[in-house]
């Protein structure tokens, strides 16, 4: 499980987070979902420390992570991004092989051999010798999330994996988001993808000027909302 409790950031004068709480549980999936600019993204990197949160606990299997190395948390915490950050000069095989093997110590041929296993899992191991650039959008999105995954993370972030795919490409890879959810994996997922928060996730989690809205069931949420600015959020995405 994945707790952040009563999480606090500000940047200069901005208050970006006034006391977050986020409880995911051990295998679900929670989606964030929230206007631009509400601190979505920031809620994802205060929790695995990239920002350091001013107040506040975070908690791996209810355990506070905040006096831990933050490189060895990231380790923990699997992440994907809208853009994918590959090596462009590395094969694809590598990209997934270099967490595995320089940050975690496996030799490189156990490495690789993970790396194929990897890609063969987001259906991609006849890619392996490829260059990411040779590679659609989306199949580079797929080795980012294979490459999260090389390194056996307990928990998996996602901000807004999708939100740089042509509409054709968006598809496949929330599929494989979701499967991997179906798995087991404990995710948080930012997304503006409402019918994968409402189809996918056990819970969401509206956010609104650093701070949580309402959270609940995304039956609830969508189709009960209470406040009136989860109602007009909605009203303008859906
Ligand atoms: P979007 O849907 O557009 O991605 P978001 O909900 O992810 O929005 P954040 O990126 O978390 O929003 O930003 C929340 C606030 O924090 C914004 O006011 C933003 O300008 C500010 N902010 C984010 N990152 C930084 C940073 N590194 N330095 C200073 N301010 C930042
Ligand atoms: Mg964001």
């Amino acid at each position: 499980s994945l707790e952040g409790k009563d999480i606090h950031l500000s940047f200069g004068k901005n208050k970006v987070l006034r006391g977050v709480n986020i409880d995911v549980a051990a295998g679900t999936t929670t989606t964030v979902i929230g206007p631009s600019g509400s601190g979505k993204s920031t809620l994802l990197r205060a929790l695995n420390r990239l920002h350091e949160p001013e107040q506040g606990d975070i908690l791996l299997d209810g355990k506070s992570v905040l006096k831990d190395n933050p490189d060895e948390l990231r380790q923990r915490i699997g992440m994907v991004f809208q853009q994918f950050n590959l090596f462009p000069h590395r094969t694809v095989l590598d990209n997934v092989a270099l967490g595995p093997w320089k940050l975690q110590g496996l030799p490189k041929e156990k490495a690789h051999a993970l790396a194929l296993e990897q890609l063969e899992s987001v259906g991609l191991a006849q890619k392996a010798q490829s260059r990411p650039g040779n590679l659609s959008g989306g199949q580079q999105q797929r080795v980012a999330i294979a490459r999260a995954l090389a390194m056996k993370p307990e928990v998996m972030f996602f901000d807004e994996a999708t939100s740089a795919l042509d509409p054709e490409l968006v598809k496949g890879v929330l599929a494989l988001m979701a499967d991997l959810a179906k798995g087991g994996m404990t995710m948080v997922v930012v997304t503006h993808e409402m019918g994968f928060a409402r189809s996918v996730s056990d819970r969401v989690l509206f956010m609104d000027h650093g701070s949580v809205v309402e959270t609940g069931p995304p039956a609830a949420l969508f189709d009960d909302p209470e406040s009136d600015r989860l109602k007009r959020f909605l009203s303008e995405v859906l």
